[in-house]
């Protein structure tokens, strides 16, 4: 077939636009694909660099207790959380990522069910929030994961621009809990998490700045008073929150060495500095027993059997 030199460039012309529409669908096809099937499959090799969380030792140089956490657990079996309740604490942050599930994994680890259930229950819907520095960010594509997340764990999950610790993340935890219809103010939250860096200093972090605010309203309040009656101050009643749980637990290895480095750096801040009068806190009627079963006995292997004969003989 002979083809004139127009109707070649027409048929080049439609064969390319067809090849680059099906390029289109491909390119959208795997996207969708890696959103559905592998929406966390990103390791932590390939994890960004938490600059928040990095910039963490900086601020430690003047406060070092930001590093302390309030209560010191295995996982959350041990967090008595009707005590929590009853002491006045109102709503909770939870981090994800080995704190209820596995790192990325949006399922919670079975052995967790029961007591995910009562701390769901005691605090109630809404007040129970999850923030994660996989789901809810930038990395989060579309929430796609987020959706995943509340869907198994039946709590929202907050979007934050920025990693935990950072300031703008703690802004956005606020406006959430502030928009409840029955507000959560700082002092009645607690914030559970298994990293040091992240989670501990985030809760810390908003005891500081909660703490300035009520001092100066104290204050305030203390003036206005003292210039309209002749009563006494008042204390400023309610928990002293948020209360930093920090789950030292690990449902599966990662980021090992980061981790030791942050237990020892806790134990060493713990030793050489002296905690406020605001943190000496009777945490211990927020402890359960510990729940975790107790390990079968283990069975003697055969080569352990025929050392026990020989040496019976
Ligand atoms: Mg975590």
């Amino acid at each position: 077939m002979r083809l004139t030199a127009e109707s070649a460039v027409l048929r080049c012309g439609q064969g390319l636009d067809l090849r680059i529409e099906e390029l289109h669908v491909e390119e959208q096809t795997l996207r969708l694909q890696r959103m559905m099937f592998k929406p966390t499959s990103f390791n932590s090799t390939t994890m960004p660099l938490n600059i928040p969380g990095l910039l963490v030792p900086f601020q430690l140089l003047l406060y070092p207790r930001l590093v302390i956490p309030s209560l010191l657990v295995k996982d959350i079996r041990q967090i008595d959380f009707p005590s929590l309740k009853k002491a006045g604490y109102r709503g909770a942050v939870f981090d994800k990522d080995n704190c209820l599930t596995l790192p990325h994994r949006d399922i919670l680890v079975p052995e967790l069910q029961n007591a995910w259930k009562s701390c769901r229950e005691t605090f109630g819907e809404g007040n129970v929030l999850i923030v994660s520095n996989s789901a809810g960010t930038y990395l989060d594509a579309g929430g796609i994961q987020s959706e995943s997340v509340t869907y198994h764990l039946g709590v929202p999950v907050l979007f934050h621009k920025s990693f935990k610790p950072a300031y703008s993340c703690i802004t956005a935890i606020r406006t959430y809990f502030s928009s409840l219809p029955n507000p959560i103010h700082d002092h009645e939250l607690i914030v559970v998490g298994d990293r040091v860096f992240t989670d501990v200093v985030l809760a810390n972090r908003i005891r500081m700045q909660s703490g300035k605010r009520r001092g100066l309203a104290s204050s305030v309040d203390e003036q206005e008073r003292s210039s309209t009656s002749d009563m006494e101050p008042q204390p400023l009643m309610g928990p002293s929150g948020p209360l930093a749980i920090w789950t030292t637990g690990v449902w599966e290895k990662e980021s090992m060495l980061m981790r030791c480095l942050e237990r020892s750096l806790v134990k060493y801040v713990e030793r050489w500095s002296t905690p406020s009068s605001r943190e000496l806190l009777d945490v211990n009627g927020f402890l359960k027993e510990d729940l975790t079963p107790a390990e079968p006995p283990r069975k003697a292997g055969v080569l352990e059997l025929l050392t026990s004969r020989v040496r019976r003989a």
